[in-house]
């Protein structure tokens, strides 16, 4: 059978990565390259140009070190931070508006007054046309940037606001028509992913920041074209497929967001209903494949719509993937001093089938979005007991408790309960605190049968990669 390669990258946080899968016409052989850059090292996080640069440079050295270079290459997949997005000229495709990423709040304390004062109008824009609760009222979300550039200088007809992950794509294609993507990076702009439209208070939305274009078919100020993740966006230009050794009939597909991203790389491109991806690092994120789309602002609860693979599943009803983050995480052991080896010589001496006495909520600082946001939410890190064995225990088992009651959460919107829990980031690397985790869920969501496995792949370029060669398995 003919191999093909497929292309993902992820622009993330702290550096770009490049992973390229080979598939047969039936399934994915392997990832056969991967190589990342540091934004410390090459450019800037937050720098268009920085992006563009880092997709060469990886895709060169991709070409020179893989036997036949970029030859076979299908397609390419990008996945970028979420709501990060910037302002382009929608003929020259040259950068108006410099990006503002994903954890940029319009209304911060670093920001001058003037520009606050704008923040506070696009505030009062949202507070006025989004509905209660919606995931597009954040103060760090797309709608929320685009509503500020915009009282903060006049928008012109020309301009079109794109994401990260649109951007690259749009490069390699050098199309000038309205902005292509897709529906997980348009989530936070405020698309409506049951419908696949943007809802009808967009249009009035945006009017009132004096954005007149807004939902033009040609012209308009938003992507007007929104399609699945890994769905073809369309065929990189002649002069970008020469220049970058790729072959001219190259496609681009629709793109995703990092932490989707991380969840296809974790559970494969086709996992069963109640497969879930519970990321321990920093903070706590937690993933569920659902048949039930879920939402909830006040408990930090929403969908992203499952990519569908085949026009067939469209038509049978979507498949969501629900969940939440919590600031709950292994921040907090760093910052209470635990370094790596004292965590894994500690855990050994846990017994996992034991209940620590202690009940903490491990956050690093006030506040909290899931399973139940709430700004003021304080962290609780007492009483400290004398063995530091001890202490772990509590803090592990209190974080298990967080993860327990997400799943919970999910569960009482109408979320199933999940069947197999894949573990990715630093706290995964524990099989002390697996096993107690297994327990604790097993216990409080009455599963006893629940799988724990360990991912073999997490990098969100490896999920844009199967996301790339989905359609076509
Ligand atoms: P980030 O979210 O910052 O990318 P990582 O996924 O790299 O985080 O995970 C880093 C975290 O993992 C650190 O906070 C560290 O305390 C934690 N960690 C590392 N080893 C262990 C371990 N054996 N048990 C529990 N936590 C661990």
């Amino acid at each position: 059978p003919s191999i093909d390669r497929f292309v993902g990258f992820d622009l993330g946080t702290s550096g770009a990565r490049l992973s390229i899968i080979e598939t047969t016409s039936t399934q994915v052989i392997e990832e056969i390259y991967s190589k990342a850059i540091l934004w410390k090292d090459y450019g800037s996080y937050d720098d268009a140009e920085s992006w563009l640069d880092a997709v060469e440079s990886l895709l060169k050295d991709a070409s020179e070190v893989l036997e036949g270079g970029l030859d076979s290459v299908k397609r390419i997949c990008v996945s970028g931070t979420s709501a990060s997005c910037l302002v382009v000229d929608r003929s020259s495709q040259k950068v108006i508006r410099r990006p503002r990423m994903y954890d940029y709040d319009i209304l911060s304390s670093t920001s001058s007054d003037e520009n606050n004062l704008y923040a506070e109008q696009a505030l009062q824009c949202i507070e006025k046309h989004v509905p209660p609760r919606h995931t597009a009222r954040a103060r760090t979300g797309s709608l929320a940037k685009l509503l500020s550039w915009a009282y903060e200088s006049p928008w012109k007809q020309s301009e079109a606001l794109c994401h990260q992950s649109d951007y690259i794509s749009m490069k390699l294609m050098e199309n000038s028509l309205p902005v292509k993507s897709d529906w997980h990076n348009c989530l936070k702009l405020g698309y409506d992913v049951r419908n696949k439209s943007w809802p009808t208070w967009m249009e009035a939305c945006l009017l009132d920041a004096g954005i007149h274009n807004a939902l033009d078919k040609d012209v308009g100020a938003i992507p007007m074209q929104v399609v699945s993740p890994g769905e073809p966006l369309g065929k990189i230009s002649k002069s970008m497929a020469q220049r970058l050794g790729l072959p001219d009939d190259t496609i681009l597909v629709g793109g995703t967001t990092d932490s989707n991203a991380a969840f296809f790389a974790a559970a494969g491109v086709r996992p069963s209903l109640g497969t879930a991806v519970t990321s321990l690092g920093s903070t706590t994120a937690i993933k569920l494949l659902s048949q039930q789309y879920v939402e909830d602002a006040n408990r930090g609860v929403y969908s992203h719509c499952y990519p569908s693979f085949d026009s067939e599943t469209g038509e049978k009803g979507d498949l969501w993937l629900v969940g939440g983050a919590s600031n709950v995480g292994c921040a907090i052991l760093r910052k209470l001093g635990f370094g790596n080896e004292e965590l894994a010589t500690l855990s050994e001496q846990i017994d996992p089938e034991v209940d620590s006495p202690f009940q903490y909520y491990p956050l690093v600082k006030n506040g909290e979005r899931f399973p139940n946001a709430d700004s003021g939410k304080k962290p609780v890190l007492d009483p400290v007991p004398e063995s530091r064995q001890e202490y772990l225990h509590g803090l592990l088992q209190s974080m298990s408790m967080v993860e327990m009651e997400g799943f919970q959460v999910l569960q009482e919107l109408g979320a199933p309960l999940p069947q197999v829990i894949f573990s990715c980031g630093g706290g995964s690397n524990n099989p002390t605190w697996t096993q107690l985790r297994r327990r604790i869920l097993a216990r409080g969501l009455g599963i006893p049968d629940v799988r724990m496995e360990q991912a073999s792949n997490t990098e969100a370029s490896y999920g844009a990669a199967l996301l790339a060669a989905a359609m076509e398995l």
